[in-house]
């Protein structure tokens, strides 16, 4: 067993209390009557499917019932980093500093 960093609760916490939410970062699409259909498919289904740092919606389900953004390394399984709700997309050299412990 591993443990996630919630940024609410801002301590680790065991896997069991959190839910996998889907990719991180989707924005609402906000004219989808003109959308073709394949258009309004690839938004509603495709997904970047991603190897290697992955940008993650995760849930805190049994804790403090928070929403949060997480990246995770799909090769390790191994959280880079978690952060809140409506903070920007973490940049790579961000994510570096992160797997370095800075
Ligand atoms: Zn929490």
């Amino acid at each position: 067993m591993f443990e996630v960093h919630c940024p609410y609760c801002n301590e680790k916490r065991p896997e069991i209390e959190f839910a996998y939410a889907g990719e991180a970062h989707i924005v609402r699409e906000t004219k989808a009557d003109e959308l073709t259909d394949q258009e309004w498919a690839e938004f509603l289904f495709y997904r970047d499917n991603k190897r290697g740092d992955h940008h993650e919606r995760w849930w805190h389900q049994h804790g403090c019932n928070m929403f949060f953004n997480a990246v995770r390394n799909t090769l390790t399984d191994k959280f880079v980093m978690t952060y809140k709700m409506g903070v920007k997309r973490p940049t790579k050299t961000q994510i570096k500093a992160a797997k370095n412990g800075k």
